[in-house]
């Protein structure tokens, strides 16, 4: 989500200004220990619209002079933030710093919005001409006391925005959509005809709305899914020789229509490459992940044992999927397909709030710095969370952050919020 970051001097009226944009929600957070104190971010609405509100506040007295401190508020909102505020004090005027701030700012290469506080009444207003003088186009008056203004300016903010990515999936609706895959004779067949076998009907409960043919609309647990193009599934597709190439082909759309894979193995047999293969393309493109151990009644006392290992290598790389074990043939345990299916797609869908998220990163990065990389510390200056389905963050750095070090939040991050079953990303923006 696009990202305001605010500016300002100390006493300007900034933390008024901040909470009321946040409907004071979240400003009980305003005092999270750590590493990223003087910078915090939080959730914000506006109209229907999410930001992310970047308060670049705290300067500490005496460390460098409110002069560098501010600087250094600008060039951090610069690097990170779409569009910026820098909010001043509209009884007092521009000031030596005020003005040293907006010419930091005029280079910016994204809108910057210029507001003016404690203007409470009409003479105040008249006095804003000003303010013109420190380049930054027309001022804005607001009144933190009545709250004059702030509705505004947040429309300005806004309209400066590019827009938020839209949730495809989202508007969509109906059934949630389920891609049933795995190698030939896995009992992929065997399953669709128990799930099909158990619900009562097979055509869309959403009336009006066209359900794609190859597509089963199947009841689970007591609830309505979608499976994908199962056209493929019933005409053995892969099976002759020579067709494999096309069963791939078949199975990666598969993936990409639904929003969760459940991958069936074959739990009488080794886990193959192949299967692994899977497994990375559903990752790959970011949807949720089941792994059914199907043929369960073939599964003896030995067989486990084994399995365990197997399942203990082959998982390094999705340590987070849902598993469950199942007998198709036999119907055993295939209604707890559905619980997994959700929760897979319940954390497919998580959004971490981000007072949450920064009081986490906070944590885990004062008890653990990112490496030094080239003599440099490189500092983790916030995170927000983009996107969900999958979940996607952002890390806002000074520095290049090592892939072990990425790996390692991404552990941290799995160990304090429900993430099973979905891929994670965490992209990293480095300020230059
Ligand atoms: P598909 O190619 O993945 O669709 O696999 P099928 O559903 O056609 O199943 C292949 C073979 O495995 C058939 O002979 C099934 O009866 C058998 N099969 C499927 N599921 C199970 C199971 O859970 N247990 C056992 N013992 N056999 C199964």
């Amino acid at each position: 989500q696009p990202v305001l970051a605010v500016v300002g001097r100390p006493n300007v009226g900034k933390s008024t200004l901040v909470n009321r944009i946040l409907g004071r929600r979240e400003a009980v957070v305003q005092d999270v220990s750590g590493v990223t104190r003087d910078r915090v971010a939080y959730d914000a609405l506006w109209n229907g619209r999410r930001f992310t509100l970047l308060d670049t506040g705290g300067w500490e007295p005496g460390a460098k002079g409110m002069q560098a401190a501010i600087s250094a508020q600008a060039e951090t909102a610069m690097a990170t933030a779409d569009v910026i505020m820098l909010v001043v004090d509209g009884q007092v005027g521009a000031t030596a710093v005020d003005e040293a701030v907006a010419r930091t700012l005029r280079r910016a290469d994204r809108p910057v919005i210029l507001a003016a506080t404690k203007v409470d009444d009409q003479r105040g207003e008249n006095e804003l001409s000003a303010l013109w003088r420190l380049g930054l186009g027309e001022p804005h008056p607001v009144s933190g006391l009545h709250g004059r203004g702030s509705g505004d300016l947040l429309d300005l903010v806004i309209d400066a925005m590019p827009d938020s990515p839209r949730d495809d999936v989202d508007l969509e609706g109906g059934p949630r959509r389920v891609a049933l895959v795995g190698k030939p004779n896995v009992g992929k067949s065997s399953l669709l005809n128990q799930l099909t076998g158990e619900s009562r009907s097979v055509v869309d409960a959403t009336a009006g709305t066209t359900t794609d043919p190859v597509d089963s609309v199947v009841e689970i647990d007591g609830e309505t899914w979608k499976i994908v193009d199962t056209a493929g599934l019933r005409r053995k597709v892969g099976q002759a020789s020579g067709t494999e190439y096309y069963a791939s082909l078949r199975t990666k759309a598969a993936i990409e229509a639904a929003e969760v894979t459940v991958l069936l193995l074959d739990a009488s047999e080794p886990i193959s490459e192949q299967d692994l293969r899977v497994a990375s393309q559903v990752a790959d493109a970011g949807r949720a992940l089941v792994l059914a151990m199907n043929k369960w009644d073939l599964v003896d006392e030995d067989r486990r044992h084994a399995m365990v290992r197997e399942l203990e290598r082959a998982l390094v790389r999705f340590p987070w999927v849902e598993r469950v074990n199942i007998s198709a043939r036999t119907g055993r345990a295939v209604q707890k397909l559905a619980p997994a299916m959700r929760t897979a797609l319940e954390n497919w869908d998580r959004r971490v709030p981000t007072g949450q998220l920064n009081q986490w990163l906070a944590d885990v990065v004062a008890a653990t710095p990112p490496p030094v990389r080239g003599g440099k510390q490189p500092k983790i200056l916030y995170a927000t969370q983009a996107q969900n389905r999958p979940p996607t963050f952002v890390l806002f750095t000074s520095g290049f952050l090592e892939a072990g070090y990425r790996r390692f939040l991404e552990r941290k991050l799995r160990e304090t919020f429900p993430l099973t079953g979905t891929p994670v990303q965490i992209n990293v923006r480095v300020r230059e």
